[in-house]
């Protein structure tokens, strides 16, 4: 009898992108435990959970175990890093196990992090810590409820290893689930090393796997480019719409099928700021908050100078029509974020007017709870305006701004019971709070006590619907907590 869980891999990277990732082993792990088993994911993925939540799929998901069907490998990148190239990046401590197709016939990457060195370690150990490590899963977990496109975690082990950084710290190895791990760093990986028979290669490759339509295009390696950035300029429209704050967008760090990757120093941001920036290493503020959609657009540009040979023979003609297509790239994420700025506000019909009301509340709202203060206004229309307005450093001048607001709902020609309730499915009650977050790392990594974790997973699990007894949930941080700083986590 076989009692190995079955994965039913299917390794097209492996098999069509030679000089792209070098295969690779993980370490063993000698005291391999359970952190955290995503059951809801697995089934999605056609696994069968029961097989996998078990001593079997501990040893697998620890890498003690190489699972029928895998051939593990680390992929290699380059990136900008802070705006500085590095030609030579890749997987310093991931291996991609392999690839399953989903229920949804959807091909996914099953990758560990955390699993030690591979050739692209350069100086770093190969380990991931607890902390960070469920502080990923917790992440992707909200985002994916939130419904933002988003790597997903599928397990957290820890290996009874210790892991040396500023102090010790418990070891851990994260499971990662991904529409694919191809980054712009992918790209710029073969384009720095001018062999553009690989760009086109890894093109082709990402297309078919990710853009499909596009193959068929009249220009396909452009349609291809403005694919990837549309997709991209919509998932940071939904970051700003939640205050969603990645931390470090290096193009190592954007994916080429628009899922969020990579959670390290991110973080929701509490009061609404437009220059907050968490993480303790971005000195300059780069990836601030309001940056992040300048960001797109240069991390974007960096995606078009490497697919130039692809898009025609005679640069000229290349450039321009990237730069065509860069230059729409900010009134087309502008747009995204309209639209969903409005459905914040219970707007759907146009009206010319509607930034200018979006963007005078955000002005009020500078310093107020950015999550709190949006969920309030559906209270609003149920006739309790103190609870939104007193979040406001001027409740005042949100009688008048109500007055406008109300005026434009009119015209949306739907009660203003319903126009409340489509909001709360669009604004959420629960986000993963800074000390909420802290809180349930350090009571896992120093404690072992995985209790607040799943609690407040439980919590994100249905961000929109308010559930009595999870008001601790909802609070901002005491405000010894402010302002919070997060450490790039690795
Ligand atoms: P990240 O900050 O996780 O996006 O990682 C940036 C780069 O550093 C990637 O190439 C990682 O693989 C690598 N890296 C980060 N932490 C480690 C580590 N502990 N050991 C080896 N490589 C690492
Ligand atoms: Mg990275």
């Amino acid at each position: 009898m076989n009692d190995q869980p079955q994965f039913n891999f299917d390794n097209s990277y492996a098999r069509n992108l030679e000089g792209f990732f070098s295969f690779c082993e993980a370490e063993t792990v000698a005291a391999p435990k359970w952190l955290q088993f995503n059951h809801a994911l697995a089934e999605e993925l056609g696994l069968d959970p029961t097989s996998l939540d078990s001593e079997e799929g501990l040893a697998i998901f620890s890498g003690n175990t190489k699972a029928q069907g895998s051939e593990p490998l680390a992929q290699a990148y380059a990136g900008h890093q802070f705006g500085g190239f590095s030609p030579q990046l890749g997987d310093g401590r991931a291996l991609l196990l392999g690839e399953v197709i989903d229920t949804q016939q959807e091909r996914r990457d099953i990758q560990l992090k955390g699993s030690g060195r591979t050739p692209y370690s350069r100086g770093g150990d190969g380990k991931a810590a607890v902390g960070p490590v469920l502080r990923e899963y917790l992440i992707g977990e909200a985002m994916h409820n939130l419904g933002i496109p988003t790597t997903r975690a599928l397990a957290a082990v820890s290996t009874g290893a210790q892991v040396f950084r500023e102090t010790v710290l418990p070891g851990a190895v994260l499971t990662r689930v991904a529409a694919s791990h191809i980054r712009v760093g992918t790209f710029q990986y073969v384009a720095s090393r001018r062999d553009v028979e690989k760009v086109r290669k890894l093109a082709d490759y990402a297309m078919a796997r990710h853009y499909p339509e596009t193959v068929e295009a009249k220009n396909p390696y452009l349609a291809f480019f403005e694919a990837v950035a549309d997709a991209q300029a919509s998932l940071i429209a939904r970051w700003m719409s939640i205050g969603f704050i990645h931390g470090v967008m290096n193009t190592d760090n954007m994916t080429i099928s628009g899922e969020t990757i990579d959670y390290g120093p991110c973080a929701f941001m509490d009061r609404y700021s437009p220059g907050t920036v968490f993480s303790s290493i971005d000195h300059g503020g780069r990836y601030a908050y309001a940056n992040q959609p300048k960001i797109l657009v240069w991390n974007l540009a960096r995606f078009a100078e490497t697919l130039i040979p692809l898009i025609d023979p005679k640069p000229e003609q290349a450039v321009e029509h990237l730069t065509q297509t860069l230059e729409g790239i900010q009134p087309l994420y502008e747009s995204y974020w309209l639209a969903r700025m409005k459905s914040k506000i219970g707007l759907s019909k146009e009206d010319p007017d509607d930034q200018e009301l979006i963007e005078d509340l955000l002005k009020m709202m500078e310093g107020a709870d950015f999550t709190l203060g949006f969920r309030r206004l559906s209270k609003v229309l149920l006739g309790e305006n103190e609870p939104a307005r007193n979040l406001l450093k001027e409740p005042r001048a949100f009688d008048d701004w109500e007055n406008r607001w109300r005026k434009r709902l009119d015209h949306e020609g739907i009660p203003a019971t319903t126009i409340a309730q489509v909001m709360d499915r669009v604004n959420p009650i629960y986000i993963p709070r800074n000390h909420k977050v802290e809180e349930a790392l350090a009571a896992a990594a120093i404690e072992e006590n995985m209790t607040p974790f799943s609690k407040l997973l439980t919590v994100l699990n249905h961000p929109f619907e308010e559930v009595a007894g999870s008001e601790d949930y909802t609070e901002p941080a005491p405000e010894t907590n402010i302002p919070y700083k997060t450490f790039c986590g690795t």
